[in-house]
């Protein structure tokens, strides 16, 4: 079954059949099936892995497991702020459900529609930290149909949400592999903030270094709070903004309110002494006077990703379920962990320095900075879907891998054309 003739970012598979279970039963039954007539099987939860390579597996001739009906939110517990959810359970839905309660979700900037579980066991970033983070605990179907629980799972009312267990965990075997179908998972919410403002602060790009140094020292004495996202102007408008400053970066502040209110204050008199900023301000908490792309992160860092699909509309053209079908731009991502300093980004910077734009295809970066201290640096090309472009896209592709490789700035997802690269990064050096 050869499935996308359009031309992409990456070459197309086939499947040999495409499965659509409702249940854990109908999981076991299509893996014990599977397993005897000896066909691979590739699970998707909603299958909206744009710029990765969508619902489509590293090679051609397996089952495709598409999991996107078992969407129950099986339960929630907003004492200790956790949810059991199934893979086609989307982000916006789980965001729904917590709404006017003490927690909130860790959301992506992708579609509302997208899922919280296939995205975390892609090791998704959202815009807390990255999602593997959320991950408490997994429901896991086996090759031969048994059924396993990693980490925490819920017995009873009042066990503690604690995921590491005793003894080693199995929780890790599961994200980026291929040992099992995942049919649940336990994700930990976070609790919402008494007050939070979202700044934005503007500078020029020969300012970068010093800039890093800068929000650095109040990242890391927790004056911030989740994802710092700062953006090249091409990022901006790749995300269906407009063109202004060389780089614009987000911040956000939280806390009790004195407290919120004393970290905003202590940073923008900060950024007013340092001289680097062509702007520093607090963004109104009204979103309807932003940029579509900045009303969604603003949403985003709140626990609401139904801004996003403004954007995805914006950047597509078109809504989310018909971005394969119908939109005539396609989508890349690069995205490799780099040490969050100047001498950590200059190298990444460099490879980025080398990969140059042509007509129809743009390349905006992101950098990330998780508050685990390192960077996501996500390089994202945005490109009018051509048979030319595809090729010029794809050759882009395997430049930019070669240029980060070489600087061993190893990316933490891989799309699926990239995915033999696997086995090099992983490669014990000792
Ligand atoms: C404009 C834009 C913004 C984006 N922003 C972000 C962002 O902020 N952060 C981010 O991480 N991504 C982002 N993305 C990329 C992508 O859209 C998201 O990562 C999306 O969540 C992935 O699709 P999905 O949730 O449908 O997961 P799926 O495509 O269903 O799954 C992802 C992978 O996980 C594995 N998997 C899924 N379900 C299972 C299962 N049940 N058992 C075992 N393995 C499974 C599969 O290998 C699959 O390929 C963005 C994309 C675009 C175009």
């Amino acid at each position: 079954m050869e499935r996308d003739a359009r031309p992409g970012a990456f070459s197309a598979r086939g499947v040999v059949s495409v499965v659509e279970p409702e249940c854990l039963e109908d999981v076991r039954d299509a893996l014990r099936d599977a397993e005897a007539r000896k066909v691979p099987v590739y699970p998707v939860s909603t299958g909206f892995n744009w710029g990765f390579g969508t619902d489509a597996p590293a090679q051609s001739g397996q089952a495709l497991l598409r999991l996107h009906k078992m969407n129950k939110v099986r339960r929630i517990d907003l004492d200790q702020g956790w949810a059991v959810i199934e893979p086609g359970v989307s982000q916006g839905q789980l965001a729904e459900a917590l709404t006017g309660s003490d927690f909130l979700l860790n959301v992506t900037a992708s579609s509302q529609h997208t899922s919280v579980l296939g995205n975390a066991l892609d090791r998704g970033v959202g815009v807390r930290r990255q999602r593997t983070d959320d991950v408490l605990g997994l429901e896991v179907v086996l090759s031969d149909g048994d059924v396993c629980r990693a980490g925490f799972w819920p017995r009873g009312d009042q066990t503690a949400h604690y995921r590491h267990g005793v003894g080693p965990s199995l929780l890790e075997l599961f994200p980026q592999g291929n040992l099992g179908v995942v049919t649940a998972a336990v994700v930990g919410l976070i609790p919402v903030p008494e007050r939070m403002y979202c700044l934005r602060l503007r500078f020029d790009a020969d300012r970068l270094p010093r800039v890093v140094r800068w929000i650095a020292r109040y990242q890391r004495q927790g004056t911030t709070a989740g994802v710092i996202k700062i953006y090249n102007e091409a990022a901006i408008e790749v995300y269906g903004g407009m063109r202004s400053a060389a780089y614009t970066m987000y911040v956000c502040i939280e806390g009790t309110a004195e407290v919120a209110d004393v970290k905003t204050r202590t940073i923008l008199e900060g950024a007013r002494d340092a001289c680097l900023f062509s702007e520093a301000l607090v963004l109104p908490s009204d979103t309807d006077e932003m940029t579509v792309p900045e009303a969604a992160l603003v949403r985003s860092y709140a626990g609401d990703p139904r801004g996003n699909d403004a954007m995805i509309d914006a950047v597509f053209g078109c809504p989310a379920r018909d971005v394969e079908t119908h939109s005539r731009f396609g989508w890349a991502f690069v995205t490799p962990m780099v040490p969050f300093s100047p001498e950590g980004l200059g190298p990444a910077l460099e490879v980025l320095g080398a990969a140059e734009e042509s007509d129809g295809i743009t390349i905006g970066h992101t950098i990330n900075v998780l508050p685990s201290g390192y960077v996501d640096l996500v390089v994202a090309l945005r490109f009018e879907r051509s048979t030319a472009t595809a090729a010029t896209v794809r050759r882009l592709l395997d430049q930019l891998h070669e240029g980060f490789g070489l600087r061993r700035l190893s990316p933490y997802r891989l799309d699926i054309d990239h995915m033999h690269l696997a086995a090099s990064i992983r490669a014990d050096p000792v």
